[in-house]
């Protein structure tokens, strides 16, 4: 049986790690090509290797507009249309109030608000109709976390810029909607949390853990796939009830 992706191109901006790695082999599983975006060149080759033929590597900065210019190329160039866009790319690298520096604000914002922006408005031209982009926010975006408070603002400000763009489905011919993930046993949570984090999850997430990044993929396959034609401007939120919590 095809794949509810067949014969779809798809672009996954840092596609190399967690949620986004877990995004990519769905979509491949369901027949798709998938460009996967990283700043590492080791690990987009390891990704490229574990997926097989049907994914591409390009090393490309969602920070840097010169980066996303040339990914867009080599798509234009490989494939000529994306169908379904995810822009991804996130971090987590800020702190709360009286702990903020200057460098993780800009960082915070520069990746996860205007990489989210241009990864978007860059790949404008490439989009093919009925596209469907998805924006990787955060439950965080309502139920803001005090360690992570700009990291917090951040997704909610993609939220917002996904709330606008929705009202442009019609004249753009394309679906967007925010995935928005609770905690998700991925490398960066992991990383930045440490060993507690599954306790945190019993406590906090009404479905008593965190998600695996597969679960995550599944709610993404839904929002790329035709089975939510009629749904633009929605945020999904993934997250095991934690914003209800
Ligand atoms: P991860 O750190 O495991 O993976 C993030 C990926 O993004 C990596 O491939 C990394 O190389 C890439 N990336 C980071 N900065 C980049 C940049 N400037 N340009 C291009 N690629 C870049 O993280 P994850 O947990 O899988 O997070 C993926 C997305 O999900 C992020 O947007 C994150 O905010 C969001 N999210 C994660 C969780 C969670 O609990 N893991 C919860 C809610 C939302």
């Amino acid at each position: 049986m095809p794949g509810v992706l067949q014969e779809k191109v798809a672009v996954i901006t840092g596609g190399t790690s967690g949620i986004g790695l877990a995004i990519a082999h769905r979509f491949v599983r369901e027949g798709a090509r998938v460009f996967v975006t990283g700043r590492d060149n080791g690990r987009l080759e390891a990704a490229v290797k574990e997926m097989g033929p049907a994914v591409t590597g390009v090393r490309s900065d969602v920070s840097h507009l010169a980066d996303l210019d040339a990914l867009y190329a080599r798509v234009r160039e490989d494939a000529g249309r994306i169908d379904v866009l995810v822009a991804n790319a996130g971090i987590a690298a800020d702190a709360a109030l009286g702990a903020h520096t200057e460098a993780n604000v800009d960082l915070t914002l520069a990746v996860n608000v205007k990489g989210t922006l241009f990864t978007v408005q860059k790949a404008l031209p490439l989009l093919a109709e009925n596209a469907s982009i998805l924006v990787v926010g955060s439950s965080n975006s309502v139920r803001p976390n005090e360690q992570l408070e700009v990291y917090s603002a951040s997704k909610a400000a993609v939220s917002n810029l996904v709330h606008n763009w929705a009202r442009q489905s019609r004249e753009r011919r394309f679906r967007v909607n925010v995935l928005s993930p609770g905690p998700t046993r991925t490398p960066g949570l992991v990383g930045a949390a440490g060993p507690d984090v599954d306790r945190f999850a019993e406590a906090l997430v009404p479905l008593g853990r965190l998600a695996d990044a597969e679960e995550i993929a599944e709610a993404a396959l839904f929002l790329a796939s035709d089975a939510s034609s009629f749904v633009t401007g929605a945020e999904l939120f993934a997250d095991g009830g934690y914003t209800r919590a």
